[in-house]
Formats: structure tokens, C-alpha cells, sequence
């Protein structure tokens, strides 16, 4: 409900400006057409009220309304109801006639395609026949040079303002669309790549190696017994943990780089060809720094890693054949006691 109002809000804030812009310069196109018929003074107040004065009533009407999108519709449809009106007391003066009503169509349709259309246009017929029951039906065809000047305000200021709306209508849905993206590669508790990311990133890593005849190093990353710290610390503490280590990966990280989350309790990282012995003594740090690590409410809990490093090899059929080396180390790192670094048998130094 609440989400619901919001976007109801956003479209009546969407449509404010335009419709001020709209009924503003459409204020004179109408004067201009009215001018010459001398018609009573409550419809000139009508036409200052309509052009004027609605689009803020209307703008408090839909954003103090329970449900915003809805009045904001109906607004669009007395906007309609007007424009027919109006056409039918300027006696259907032609060029003022196809400005008022064509604006008001194009509006409808950017907010709420055929559907607003058609309830645009029935609005729009009874409108006219409202104008035609109160000053009969009568038809105008001689424009003069004023009326003409009139409605150049309306052919080149709305357009322009609809179009900036809608532009900007499109850059916030590209910007929603790069973060939703985002969001979906993302593991929400550490802000790492989740798994599937983090698997493309490893074939992108791949191809690249292969292709550039480089060797970057693969670290799998594992928590020892954290099972354990989530069994006598509880899940709290232990995603503090998780965390915390997501931190200190980070810091590892070069200006673009990425790590992943594999799952659970294991992380991955791709570090850049280099001697094995630096990728080493760069975890042996990471190893360091969780070792380092105190927790504020329990500060007796002490964290450990094992990590397993595969460096890229030539002879890999694929990514897999890579994760698959880095995953032995680990198992290696695991079965020697944990709390290590292992380096794939394949893996020259
Ligand atoms: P080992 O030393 O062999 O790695 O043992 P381990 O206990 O670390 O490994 P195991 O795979 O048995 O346990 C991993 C645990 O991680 C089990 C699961 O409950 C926990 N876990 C997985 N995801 C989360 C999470 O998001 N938050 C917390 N707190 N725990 C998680
Ligand atoms: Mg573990």
C-alpha cells in the first residue's frame, strides 16, 4: 500500500510541472480564440481558475489523496473534460482547436498509454457537448494573426516539457535497471559477488588468462569450524564474522577487482599473475588480520582460515578444471591441521 502511494506520488510529481507549463501557455492559445467572442466574465474567471489555479489544486489533491495515482488519473481526465470544453466555447476554432486537444492527447498517452487514451477522448466528447449544451454548437473557422501567435507558446513549450519529463522518466529507469542488476549479483550480508556472479567473473578470469597467456592465482577461502562459532556464539555474531572477513578482502582488492562469496562460509578471490610466494604472503596477511580479529561482545572467539591457491594453468580444459585445483588446496589446508595456506600440486612456484 505503501509502495503503492509512493509510486502514485512520484507520478503526480511527474505530471505538476508539465501540467503548469500545459495550462499556463494553453491559458492565452484559449484567450486568444475567445477574444472576439465576448463570452460572459464567470467563464473568463473559469478560464484563469483552469489555467492558473487547477494545476496546484490538483497537485494537492492527488498527493494528499489516499491513493494518489488514481486522483492523478482522474485529474488527467478533467484536463480532457476542459480541453473539450474549451474547444466548444472558441467555436472549434481550428488551429486552436487541434493544439488544445492534440497536447492534451499526447499527455494522456505518455501517463497512461491506450487506456487513458481512450478514457482521454471520451473526456475530452463530453466536454464538448458541456460546452456546445451551455453556448450552443457553433462553429468558428477564421482564425486571426493573434490566435495563431497564440498557440505557438503551446506547440513548442509543452512538447519540450513532456519530452524532458519523459527523458528523465528514462535515465531513472536505466539507473533502477544498473541497480537491480547490481543487486542481483550481489550477496546482500557481505556486498561480495554472490555465486553466480562470482562464477561468471572466474570464466571471464579464465578466457582472459588463456587468451593473454598470463596466470593469475585462484584463493578459495574457508572459515575453520564456523559452524561451531555460529553454534556457541550464535548466527549474530557469526555474520559478524562473515562480515568482517568481506572487509578484509576487500582491503586486498585492486581499483576494480571483485570477490565472491562461493557460499556459506567459503570465499573466493582471483589474484593477478604474480610470484606464487607474494599470492601467498598476501593471504598469509588476510590469515593474520582474522587471527587479529575480536569480537566486541565476545572477545574470547578467535577466527581462523584455510585457504587453498590454484595458479592458472595452460593445459585447463576450463574454469572448472581451475576452481577444481583450488577447492584440492583447500581440502589439503583442511586435512593439515586448517588454520593454513595450501598451494595446488599443479601450481609452479
Ligand atoms: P570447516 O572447518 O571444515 O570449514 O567446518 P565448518 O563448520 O566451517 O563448515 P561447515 O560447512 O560444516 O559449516 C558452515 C556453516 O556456515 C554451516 C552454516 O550454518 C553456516 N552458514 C552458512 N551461511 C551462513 C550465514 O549467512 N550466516 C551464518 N551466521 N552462518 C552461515
Ligand atoms: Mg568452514
Amino acid at each position: 500500500m505503501e509502495n503503492q502511494r509512493g509510486k502514485g506520488l512520484s507520478f503526480a510529481r511527474r505530471i505538476y510541472l508539465p501540467r503548469i507549463i500545459g495550462l499556463g501557455v494553453g491559458f492565452f492559445s484559449v484567450a486568444a480564440a475567445l477574444y472576439p467572442l465576448h463570452m460572459p466574465n464567470w467563464l473568463w474567471a473559469l478560464l484563469v481558475f483552469n489555467g492558473f489555479i487547477w494545476p496546484h489544486l490538483a497537485y494537492q489533491i492527488s498527493t494528499r489523496s489516499t491513493f494518489p495515482y488514481h486522483a492523478e488519473r482522474r485529474n488527467l481526465l478533467y484536463d480532457s473534460l476542459c480541453g473539450g470544453f474549451w474547444t466548444a466555447c472558441f467555436q472549434f476554432n481550428p488551429l486552436t482547436t487541434v493544439t488544445i486537444l492534440s497536447m492534451m492527447t499526447m499527455n494522456n498517452v505518455a501517463a497512461g498509454g491506450r487506456r487513458l487514451f481512450l478514457l482521454g477522448a471520451l473526456a475530452q466528447v463530453a466536454g464538448v457537448l458541456l460546452g456546445c449544451l451551455l453556448f450552443g454548437f457553433k462553429f468558428s473557422l477564421t482564425m486571426t494573426q493573434i490566435e495563431v501567435w497564440a498557440c505557438l507558446p503551446m506547440l513548442t513549450l509543452y512538447p519540450l516539457a513532456l519530452g524532458m519529463v519523459s527523458y528523465q522518466l528514462a535515465i531513472k529507469l536505466a539507473q533502477h535497471k544498473r541497480a537491480l542488476r547490481d543487486l542481483s549479483r550481489t550477496d546482500s550480508l557481505t556486498g561480495l559477488l554472490n555465486h553466480g556472479a562470482w562464477k561468471d567473473l572466474l570464466h571471464t578470469r579464465f578466457t582472459r588468462c588463456r587468451d593473454n597467456n598470463t596466470q593469475d592465482i585462484l584463493a578459495l577461502i574457508d572459515i575453520d569450524h564456523f559452524k561451531t562459532i555460529n553454534d556457541n556464539y550464535g548466527h549474530i555474531v557469526g555474520d559478524a564474522v562473515l562480515r568482517e572477513l568481506s572487509q578484509a578482502l576487500k582491503g586486498l582488492l585492486a581499483e576494480g577487482e571483485r570477490a565472491g562469496r562461493y557460499g556459506g562460509d567459503e570465499f573466493c578471490l582471483i589474484l593477478p599473475d604474480q610470484p606464487l610466494n607474494k599470492a601467498e604472503a598476501q593471504m598469509e596477511r588476510l590469515r593474520q588480520a582474522m587471527d587479529q580479529y575480536r569480537h566486541p561482545d565476545v572477545p574470547e572467539l578467535r577466527v581462523s582460515l584455510s585457504i587453498g591457491l590454484a595458479r592458472f594453468q595452460p593445459s585447463y580444459s576450463d574454469a572448472v578444471a581451475w576452481l577444481d585445483d583450488a577447492d584440492k588446496a583447500l581440502y589439503t589446508a583442511k586435512h593439515t591441521g586448517r588454520n593454513t595456506i595450501s598451494v595446488a600440486l599443479s601450481s609452479p612456484g
